[in-house]
């Protein structure tokens, strides 16, 4: 086990988590060997529901595989989130506890999530009687696939009965060293949603182009057109990405083809701004097909919001990580254009998420998330553990948090 700070700024949360870290890493380990898709999270939800079972902490099962406990009780409430989902991804990690099945691997760590969560239950639940009032753990399913489970549990009430005063959850990072969190203030991920189009022309021998109507051309103007809407419809301070990833059409090199399907993804850290930018690419998309008197189709699959910290959620939480950890193991976050349905908890109630490195303290880089050989360092677990249990318990312990 590596220990990164001086024994001095270590405090009984980080080192009852080290305490436990056998209990997390296995329970990790359990998750990785039997990872499951998006919202058929059964296996792991019942493991979950067992492990909650034997500490002995009451919880309630929505959106059929999501777990919700409660500890403590009272009038004042914080939630804890983790997400419990795997991806379709065939592993090449070589560990002996690779996933068992077959193209569903734990490629962005919501193992590690979901064993750092269990572990803070068991350190939140030794203390059950000197809380201020309760913590609601949230095991999430489906962060991974549209429209996102955290979107379907606030549907169905997970921030009800009672409704939190504010809600943390992290993610594991490889870009930081074991044990190095690191926050950020407002922005720190950015609205993903994935566009589709389907141009219909009109098929022809391409030596009598007179006699169809091209959607290869059609499909060349467009998207050429459609960067006009980042370059000019947008403030240039706030960030934005409308890229093209796919086109698809035709096979031969004397026939035009009758359509083409396009894809792409549009991100901003601008909610009003992404409403726009979809009106405004499907009505250029529109036109420009009319144009060329061919049709278009767009479909945008909508996806997560931005993701907007709380400001202060962010400095208790920041303050917290600096007293477990150290001011040197507590850096900024960079913010990015990555998608994460944690935004639609922040919509509704303070929240604040941060990242918690993973990277073995030896090496300069490693394999990123969404890698079939991304391996985070399990030596990291304990200070995930530590920093869930103990900014739950700082905020109820602190009578005025805001
Ligand atoms: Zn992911
Ligand atoms: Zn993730």
């Amino acid at each position: 086990m590596v220990i990164v700070n001086s024994k001095n700024s270590i405090n009984n949360y980080l080192k009852d988590a080290l305490d436990i870290s056998d209990e997390i890493i296995s329970n990790r380990r359990y998750l990785h060997q039997n990872p499951e898709l998006s919202f058929v999270e059964y296996n792991t939800s019942q493991y979950i529901q067992g492990k909650l079972s034997a500490m002995g902490i009451p919880f309630t099962v929505m959106a059929s595989t999501g777990v919700i406990a409660h500890i403590g009780t009272g009038l004042r409430c914080v939630a804890l989130r983790a997400d419990i989902d795997a991806l379709p991804i065939h592993e090449e990690t070589g560990l002996e506890f690779s996933s068992k099945f077959d193209g569903v691997m734990h490629a962005c760590g919501h193992d590690a999530h979901t064993a750092m969560l269990l572990g803070a239950a068991k350190l939140l639940k030794r203390q059950e009687n000197e809380l201020g009032g309760v913590i609601k753990l949230i095991f999430q399913p489906g962060e991974e696939k549209a429209p996102g489970g955290a979107n379907i549990l606030i549907k169905e009430g997970v921030l009800a009965n009672p409704t939190p005063e504010v809600i943390f959850g992290q993610h594991v990072y490889p870009g930081n060293p074991i044990g190095e969190c690191s926050f950020v203030s407002g922005s720190m991920m950015a609205s993903a949603d994935e566009l589709y189009w389907t141009i219909k022309g009109k098929s022809c021998h391409a030596a009598q182009p007179h006699q169809g109507t091209d959607p290869i051309l059609v499909a060349a103007e467009l998207i050429s057109h459609l960067q006009s809407i980042i370059t000019k419809m947008r403030n240039p301070l706030s960030p934005g990405v409308l890229a093209i990833t796919s086109i698809h059409a035709g096979n031969v090199t004397n026939i035009v083809p009758d359509s083409v399907e396009i894809m792409g993804t549009l991100r901003s850290f601008d909610d009003e701004w992404r409403h726009l930018a979809l009106s405004e690419i499907e009505r250029r998309s529109l036109l420009v097909a009319e144009l060329h008197g061919a049709t278009c189709e767009f479909k945008p699959l909508i996806g997560y919001p931005p993701l907007v910290n709380n400001n202060k959620a962010v400095e208790f939480a920041r303050k917290t990580a600096e007293s477990l950890f150290g001011t040197k193991k507590v850096t900024d976050f960079e913010p990015k254009m990555w998608g994460e349905d944690f935004a639609f908890y922040a919509q509704q109630i303070p929240a604040c998420f941060w990242v918690m490195g993973v990277r073995p303290l030896d090496i300069d880089s490693m394999p990123g998330l969404h890698n079939d050989k991304f391996t985070p360092d399990e030596d990291a677990f304990a200070y995930g553990t530590a920093l869930l249990a103990s900014v739950a318990i700082n905020w109820l312990n602190n009578p005025n948090p805001f």
